[in-house]
């Protein structure tokens, strides 16, 4: 579907600099023409400047034994504010699966389904005692299933 990931979480994407274990570095996503690209950079590339950045984060190299990072709440729900500014397909889509991820995980209450000019769903966030309608990009179960992989990916979150 529509991520790319550019050799994610190795190396720089700018000096080509790899990351040894325990390095920090910089992870961030670009929207490119309805696409989402990922990019990791040393802390001195990032440094120098890093533009149109969609959404970032701060990591540490992990040991190769070790995979992805547990669910990182605020990064997920950052990023599905984000995302809810503005609209495109490629956003449509990533809030729809942020929301269901935040529904998996238990951040989100699953409202209801709302029917009409606007298939979607209705999410309830308990912290901030919000609701949001979130549009349906019309994916089916596998998609969602394969996009929740390569989202993870992405984001280098178990999600
Ligand atoms: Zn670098």
């Amino acid at each position: 579907m529509a991520y790319k990931l550019s050799k994610s979480g190795k190396d720089c994407s700018v000096c080509g600099g790899e990351f040894e274990t325990g390095a920090e570095f910089f992870s961030a996503i670009f929207e490119v023409e309805a696409e989402w690209d990922r990019k990791d950079y040393c802390l001195t590339c990032w440094g120098r400047g890093h533009e149109n950045a969609f959404s970032h984060w701060r990591s540490k190299m992990r040991p190769p034994e070790e995979k992805r990072v547990a669910f990182e709440v605020d990064r997920v729900l950052g990023l599905f504010d984000r995302v809810s500014e503005g609209d495109s397909e490629s956003r449509d889509r990533l809030r729809y699966l942020l929301a269901l991820m935040l529904v998996r995980k238990r951040v989100f209450k699953f409202v209801g389904t709302s029917s009409g000019e606007e298939e979607g769903i209705r999410v309830f966030c308990p912290e901030r005692e919000q609701e949001y309608p979130v549009r349906d990009p019309g994916l089916d179960a596998e998609e969602i299933e394969k996009a929740r992989n390569e989202l993870g990916a992405l984001l280098d979150l178990d999600l």
